[in-house]
């Protein structure tokens, strides 16, 4: 059960508790009460409290528990190829894939200065990787690379022998840099934010799973078993744990398992020869290769979970595998912490915000590169939400759930996919001249 890994996370293991927060007891009146308390509702919540308005934020177990407290922590201001710059434009139209790109292009400078404003701990700003395993690959880099330069943004694309120096790695061809990118400790981001919020007036309420939403008068009632926030504006940030609350929006996504592990911890001159500038490296292969060093020296890293009998045991050996095959200056590894967590992916692999109805709102789908898109998007929500933007404004069309096609076989596509994308990253990897 996913339920049961939050606790087992390195993450849990090396980060001081966030502060004590109530349960929802009774009845408050709030102009917007927001469900979910990740990085998307604490971001939200924050921007509407700037913003002057009253705030609840209602989590179901402890704020962190869904993905925002259990991810690698890489901090990505990019999204996947399909939506450089140029696509985004293409897909919105100007003004809009404009704003979209700036969005995602700044949100790493966006995240550590919030993380810097408010002394959240565990981040550092080292930039991030993405080696090119071919040439095809590589050229793909490069093309993203002056796309992001066009629009301004300090990127670059590193060859072979300054990608070996910041990674230590062998057999790529270069790699796109992004200075503002880097990686946090993800449950320490959480609980910083928690602490932000706080302070900016913002009621969290834990341990209190909402069991239903209901019109009152003109706003709307958010109800859990011990008690009722009144809002005039609500909003769903439950990300991949929707189902229960809105099924239109379960269907839009496909909820995926992700699976993680933190290696044993290894010595400073180790942490110097591999990935010496710890910078998080996420290359080009469709089934990526990943990795980090976490705060106490381990390498972090995963992917999806491979399919078949005792696939936890096999999943955790295969990426074992995966880091002695990658980092081979690390030998022999083995995984203390083993993890999972889910993410919520859209077939285009762009975020979406729903109306649902009047006052009624679910923000979903940041993929697998949420951390610094839920804290661009949150912002962007929370000043649309307050009124600061308008709908033809803001960063993503504002459209109802959209069903993926066939999407009571969608669980088992990321089974199907990972052999195929790894049988293909084999034939298309190859060693540079
Ligand atoms: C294993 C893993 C690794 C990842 N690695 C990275 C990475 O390195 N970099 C990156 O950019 N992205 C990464 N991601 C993606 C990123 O973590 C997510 O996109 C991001 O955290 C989503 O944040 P969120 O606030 O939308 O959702 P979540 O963090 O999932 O928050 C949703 C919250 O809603 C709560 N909730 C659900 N239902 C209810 C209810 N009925 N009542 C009250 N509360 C409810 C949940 O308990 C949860 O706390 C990873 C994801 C996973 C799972």
């Amino acid at each position: 059960m996913v339920e049961e890994t939050f606790k087992h996370s390195l993450w849990s293991a090396i980060t001081p508790s966030g502060p004590d927060l109530p349960r929802l007891e009774g009845e408050i009146t709030v102009d917007f009460a927001l469900v979910g308390a990740g990085y998307l509702g604490l971001n939200t919540a924050l921007t509407l409290a700037a913003e002057g308005h009253s705030v609840a934020l209602i989590e179901a177990s402890e704020p962190g528990f869904g993905a925002s407290g259990r991810n690698t922590g890489f901090v990505v201001p990019t999204l996947k190829k399909a939506l450089s710059p140029k696509n985004a434009m293409a897909t919105f139209g100007k003004p809009r894939g404009e704003a979209f790109s700036r969005m995602i292009g700044g949100s790493g400078t966006r995240l550590f200065d919030l993380v810097r404003e408010h002394g959240i701990d565990g981040a550092e700003q080292t930039g991030w990787l993405q080696p090119a395993h071919s040439r095809a690959a590589l050229a793909a880099n490069a093309a993203q690379v002056s796309e992001w330069r066009d629009l301004g943004f300090d990127v670059e694309l590193l060859d072979a022998e300054a990608t070996h120096a910041k990674t230590g790695m062998d057999g790529y061809h270069g790699a796109m840099h992004i200075p503002t990118g880097g990686q946090v400790n993800p449950l320490a981001y959480v609980r910083g934010l928690v602490r932000a919020c706080l302070g900016a007036g913002v009621q969290i309420l834990a341990r209190s799973p909402v069991t239903g939403i209901e019109r009152d008068g003109i706003g709307w009632a958010v109800r859990t078993a011990s008690g009722r926030v009144r809002a005039g504006q609500v909003v769903l940030t439950s990300n991949a744990m929707v189902g229960p609350l809105c099924a239109a929006v379960d269907r839009s996504i496909i909820p995926t398992r992700s699976f993680q592990i933190a290696t044993q911890r290894f010595d400073a001159e180790t942490q110097a020869r591999i990935l010496p500038a710890r910078a998080p490296v996420a290359d080009t292969r469709r089934h990526l290769f990943a990795a980090r060093w976490s705060p106490d020296g381990r390498i972090v890293g995963g992917g999806l979970v491979y399919p078949g009998p005792g696939r936890m045991a096999r999943t955790r050996r295969r990426f074992e595998k995966r880091f002695e095959r990658f980092l081979p200056g690390l030998g022999k590894v083995r995984a203390e912490y083993a993890w999972t967590g889910t993410v919520a992916i859209t077939l285009d692999s762009l975020p979406r915000l729903y109306r649902l109805n009047d006052g009624l709102w679910a923000p979903i789908a940041c993929n697998g590169r949420g951390v610094a898109l839920t804290t661009a998007f949150g912002y962007e929500l929370g000043r649309f939400l307050a009124g600061r933007t308008t709908e033809a404004e803001f960063v993503v069309p504002v459209t109802q759930p959209d069903p993926v096609p066939m999407r009571a076989f969608a669980p088992i596509g990321p089974y199907m996919w990972l052999p195929w994308s790894e049988f293909r990253d084999r034939l298309e990897t190859e060693a540079p001249s």
